[in-house]
């Protein structure tokens, strides 16, 4: 039977999943995630669509990408030896100005991709690690690229643009916005379950380890929270967000940080971890009670509002807010701080729908509907490789 194997590489996590390419609609067989890339911690967990778990252990060869793609590839073949992988799809960071939707890998195409890798250094070349892995395993198998910036292509051009000279933009100093194939699965669940949410002004909140906003009229973005790189705007867990470039300035000049310290400060120490001085994960902030941990939900709570007054303003008013990504899924605290006191602009939340987790956790005379919904990321990529099979 023919089978599509997606992968979605991060910086120290490689997410995959196997699905079977008959039908209409991929069919999920297994999905799992190799974490902690390179550090002794590492670990390769498997399940198959049922839950049951096929792996958990740590492997010897997850010292870097190259052996964790190796460790899941082989996985897979031992635990599936009659399936034929037809197509890989890959989930790409950075798709540059041009590409507004997924594309077929080839050597030529992956040189373009390959030099979008200063764009996006912490993600890109771990994705195209990605890619080649598959081509040598894969040579009979279509390649597909599924990129985050893809979704935000066809923002209006404000919201592309710094103020900066000219030149600097045609440079690609622009906004291009991230978490695309999240935004694109919440746009085409919403069309096919609540059609006049899908059409009308929605805010979508993905808050997981990375985190950002999305404003969406139509089921399409019109501006992002996330700008140039994955780091602009929300805190996120050691990520800072939004930061004024005059502080980055201080640092080089007055206190001597270059630039693998500054992305190292911003990239690995800053957001939650950084502010809470405890950890990364909001689980652990939300049982610690510790202030610094406090102040640290305080924090990212406090900008998701600013951030989701900010896009309501650039919509021309709001319709409905989707909770989406690990906290906004499972954090009820955090999706309360954020919807508190919101009555005069139109959100009232359930406290005991917002508690389940429900999925649509305003009242029922809320003006703004807010809804949990969880994202589903590696459907999308599967999605974009079967379209190109047919
Ligand atoms: P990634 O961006 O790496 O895909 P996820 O979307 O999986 O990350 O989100 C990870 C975040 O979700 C972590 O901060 C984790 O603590 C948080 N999270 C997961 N489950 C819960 C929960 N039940 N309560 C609060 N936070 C949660």
């Amino acid at each position: 039977m023919d089978h599509i194997i997606t992968l979605n590489a991060g910086s120290s996590s490689l997410k995959f999943a196997l699905f079977t390419a008959e039908g209409p609609e991929p069919a999920l067989i297994c999905s799992g995630a190799v974490e902690r890339i390179g550090r002794p911690a590492a670990n390769l967990c498997a399940r198959m669509a049922d839950g049951e778990v096929i792996a958990d252990a740590t492997p010897g060869a997850l010292q870097d990408h190259a052996g964790a793609i190796d460790c899941v590839l082989n996985l897979l073949a031992g635990h599936f030896p009659s399936a034929r992988v037809v197509s890989v799809g890959h989930r790409i960071v950075h798709g540059g100005p041009d590409h507004d939707r997924p594309i077929l890998l080839a050597p030529d195409n992956l040189n373009t991709l390959e030099m979008l890798e200063p764009f996006a250094p912490l993600h890109q070349p771990f994705n195209l690690q990605g890619v080649r892995a598959a081509m040598a395993r894969f040579p009979q198998a279509q390649q597909v690229a599924c990129f985050d910036t893809a979704f935000h292509r066809h923002h209006p051009w404000v919201n592309d643009t710094f103020a900066l000279p000219i030149e600097y933009y045609e440079m690609g100093v622009r906004r291009y916005g991230f978490h695309g194939l999240s935004y694109d699965y919440i746009s085409g669940h919403l069309a096919e379950t609540a059609p006049q949410v899908h059409a009308g002004r929605v805010v979508v909140a993905h808050l997981g380890n990375g985190a950002s906003m999305c404003g969406m009229k139509n089921g399409e973005s019109i501006g992002s929270s996330m700008g140039f790189s994955a780091m602009d705007g929300l805190p996120m867990g050691t990520r800072s967000g939004q930061i004024d470039p005059g502080a980055l300035l201080f640092l080089m000049q007055q206190k001597g940080m270059g630039a693998a310290e500054i992305s190292d400060l911003l990239y690995r120490q800053s957001g939650l971890l950084g502010m809470s001085g405890l950890s990364n994960d909001m689980r652990t902030l939300e049982q610690s009670d510790r202030p610094e941990a406090r102040r640290a939900i305080e924090y990212f709570t406090f900008r998701a509002r600013r951030e989701l007054g900010a896009l309501t303003a650039v919509l021309g008013g709001l319709d409905a807010v989707v909770f989406t990504g690990g906290i906004g899924e499972h954090s009820a605290l955090v999706r309360q701080q954020i919807c508190t006191d919101m009555g005069w602009f139109g959100i009232d939340l359930n406290p005991d729908a917002n508690g389940d987790n429900a999925r649509v956790i305003s009242t029922d005379t809320s003006r703004v509907q807010v809804m949990v919904i969880p994202t589903n990321e590696e459907l999308v990529i599967a999605r974009a490789a079967l379209g190109f099979l047919i």
